[in-house]
């Protein structure tokens, strides 16, 4: 099977996050046509595993691709078309899951590098938490020394034929804020019996956001008093998100969050409870292979962008986090349209130049 051809199964077939089963089922006899050693992670993924010929093989490089597809009924009028009603792969993981099939399948049939060469089809990213902390949680890379993990994303931004690589801080972290303010609540005019929930809420909003800064982004979004003109409500709420490209400095932020709410506790007299829902960590690229990437990419006549920073959020962050990783995009054409669309066509020409820039670059790390 060429890839193309594995691209358009997965495209046909699409599966919810968590939900991968005819796609995790598809991919293991895809690799084991192709003599590949393979199990189930993680649930609904799948990791795939080829040692070199020679070398020492506790050395490892790790490439993922994500499976999962989104709640979205496609609107595109290809031979390949969504067949499952309502769900859609919108945001191009078939087609990294296909470039990742097509080097491995190289891999296996060209055993002469070093070391040893994981392969993570990983389901959920699209669904907090995520499938990339299930994948190690399992602790699939022990005993091994891991000199890289690699992902891509598409991105429509980017012609085919060109790849954007950010060294360092590249994607946010995302997590939700929910605070509640509880007090008496009463008669407006009767100011020595209530607690004033919501002037402490406002206050809570405003030491929020003043936290603002180029790197880190605070917005509350939705606050709720219900009370009127002359009623103070005993709750209020609100809800809110923010962005960081920093690991202290997220939580930095979340400490002082919470001094925060004790602060306006103390002043107002009533409680103030902040939840914060963690989100994908930040997505941090290893400089070093950041620029060997360019390298290799430009070497194999692709064009490589450097990119600026993005506020969106990946899972991939959990594994910059334990390993030096390198995640970067891949151009599938402006004509693709938005991902996360029902429109969404990613030009398949890129997956021949995804497969060449990751391939060339594991082989890279694998034999230095
Ligand atoms: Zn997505
Ligand atoms: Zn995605």
């Amino acid at each position: 099977m060429n890839s193309i051809e594995f691209r358009r199964e997965l495209h046909r077939h699409p599966e919810l996050s968590f939900e991968e089963h005819r796609t995790q089922r598809f991919i293991l006899d895809a690799l084991r046509a192709e003599g590949i050693e393979c199990r189930e992670i993680a649930s609904t993924g799948v990791l795939a595993k080829i040692e070199g010929d020679r070398g020492n093989l506790s050395r490892a490089v790790v490439l993922r691709a994500d499976i999962d597809a989104l709640p979205i009924e496609e609107q595109n009028d290809v031979e390949y078309r969504s067949e499952n009603r309502g769900v859609m792969h919108a945001c191009g993981h078939d087609m990294h899951a296909a470039v990742l099939f097509g080097v491995v399948k190289t891999f296996a049939h060209n055993r002469d590098f070093e070391g040893t060469l994981f392969a993570i089809f990983q389901p959920g990213e699209e669904l907090n938490p995520g499938g990339a902390i299930k994948v190690l949680e399992e602790n699939p890379f022990e005993g091994y020394d891991v000199a890289a993990v690699i992902g891509e994303h598409t991105d429509s931004r980017l012609e085919v034929g060109e790849i954007g690589i950010c060294p360092g801080m590249f994607m946010a972290s995302n997590d939700e804020l929910r605070y509640w303010v509880r007090g008496r609540g009463g008669h407006a005019a009767r100011r020595t019996e209530i607690d004033d929930s919501v002037t402490a809420m406002a206050e809570m909003v405003i030491r929020t956001t003043a936290m603002n800064t180029p790197s880190c982004v605070l917005s509350i979004g939705r606050v709720i008093a219900e009370g009127a003109t002359n009623v103070i409500p005993p709750v209020v709420s609100a809800e809110g998100t923010m962005r960081t490209f920093d690991r202290e400095e997220r939580v930095r932020i979340h400490t002082l969050l919470r001094a925060a709410a004790r602060e306006v506790e103390s002043k107002y007299g009533v409680t103030v409870e902040v939840d914060i829902n963690h989100g994908y960590p930040c997505v941090v690229n290893d400089v070093m292979l950041s620029y060997e990437a360019m390298i290799v990419a430009t070497d194999e006549g692709v064009t490589v962008k450097e990119l600026q920073p993005m506020t969106a959020a990946e899972d991939f962050g959990y594994y910059t986090e334990r390993y030096p990783s390198l995640f970067y995009r891949l151009g599938v054409g402006k004509a693709a349209g938005g991902s996360h669309t029902a429109t969404f066509l990613p030009d398949e020409g890129a997956i021949a130049v995804g497969e060449r820039v990751m391939r060339r670059l594991a082989l890279h790390i694998l034999n230095k």
